[in-house]
């Protein structure tokens, strides 16, 4: 039941979008004193090798952070991206290229201060267990579980601080992740109205994602949803042609910054002439 590695796919277009806007969140949330927790529901393994069998498949981290990280001139905070990337890569090589790539508790545990909490839950055995590993004597400040994410989030919400972010990252492979998430956030709400969300979803041509976030519009009063389309949607209605960020309590000045980022990240990761991104947001 459990087949998605996401080794496959690590540094993608998506891997992109998703880790940016995080960084994003995660540097604002660094703006005040007061410590946070962050939990991720669904953390994969932490830090994947770009040259292993899984990675170079189908190579997918070539149209993604290969590309960002190969660009010029970039605005300041996608440098700044660029910068936490290339931290986790040998320094000083020349024709910069990564070697590795840190998945979402990597680059949370990037911006953690000492009194800042990181809670990860991951259900596949192996990537626990790599999870695990990446997190060796981190126990103080991060705790690795194997268990179902939107479970084991009950019990971590309200975070004794009150001040919290969750990313949630499914991989959409069962249908009933759709819904679990409008569940878990209904959840979540309740016990911690005041906390950041930060939801990941494929855009796809079937119904699912579309009628996801209409139904987490409903039920978020500040909300913001980011999406980045690669390609063209496929002719025989198969594939992701792009993905999305729905953020509940966003920061209020994300719209701002990826106003003006957006549409660069667009560009460079364009596949065929006719990408396209938006920014919708319900901040007041
Ligand atoms: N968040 C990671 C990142 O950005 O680097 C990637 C996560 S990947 C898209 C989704 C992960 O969720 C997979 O590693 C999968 O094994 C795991 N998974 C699937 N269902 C789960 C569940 N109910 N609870 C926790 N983990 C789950």
């Amino acid at each position: 039941m459990l087949s998605y590695r996401h080794a496959f796919h690590a540094g993608n277009h998506a891997d992109v979008l998703k880790h940016y806007v995080l960084s994003l969140v995660l540097d604002y949330f660094n703006q005040k004193a007061t410590p946070y927790s962050v939990v991720d529901t669904h953390a994969g393994a932490g830090l994947y090798a770009l040259d292993s069998e899984f990675a170079q498949k189908n190579v997918e981290f070539e149209t993604g952070i290969a590309r960002l990280i190969t660009a010029k001139n970039l605005p300041q905070s996608l440098q700044k991206f660029v910068q936490i990337i290339q931290s986790f890569n040998i320094e000083n090589k020349i024709n910069f290229y990564p070697d590795i790539y840190p998945g979402s508790p990597k680059i949370i545990e990037h911006f953690l201060r000492p009194s800042d909490k990181l809670r990860l839950f991951e259900l596949h055995p192996n990537d626990h267990q790599l999870l695990a590993n990446n997190f060796l004597n981190k126990n103080r400040q991060t705790i690795v579980t194997l268990q179902d994410g939107f479970n084991g989030l009950k019990a971590c919400l309200p975070p004794i601080s009150k001040r919290g972010i969750v990313l949630i990252d499914p991989p959409y492979e069962i249908k009933d992740d759709y819904q679990r998430v409008v569940d878990c956030i209904k959840d979540s709400l309740s016990r911690f109205a005041t906390g950041t969300y930060c939801i990941w979803y494929p855009l796809l041509q079937r119904p699912e994602p579309a009628l996801m976030v209409e139904k987490l519009i409903e039920i978020s009063a500040k909300w913001m949803q980011v999406e980045l389309s690669i390609q063209m949607p496929s002719m025989n209605g198969f594939g992701m042609h792009g993905s999305g960020m729905f953020i509940i309590n966003p920061p209020y000045i994300l719209p701002a910054l990826l106003d003006n980022t957006l549409p660069v990240l667009t560009k460079i990761l364009e596949l065929d002439g006719s990408s396209s991104s938006s920014i919708v947001s319900k901040v007041i």
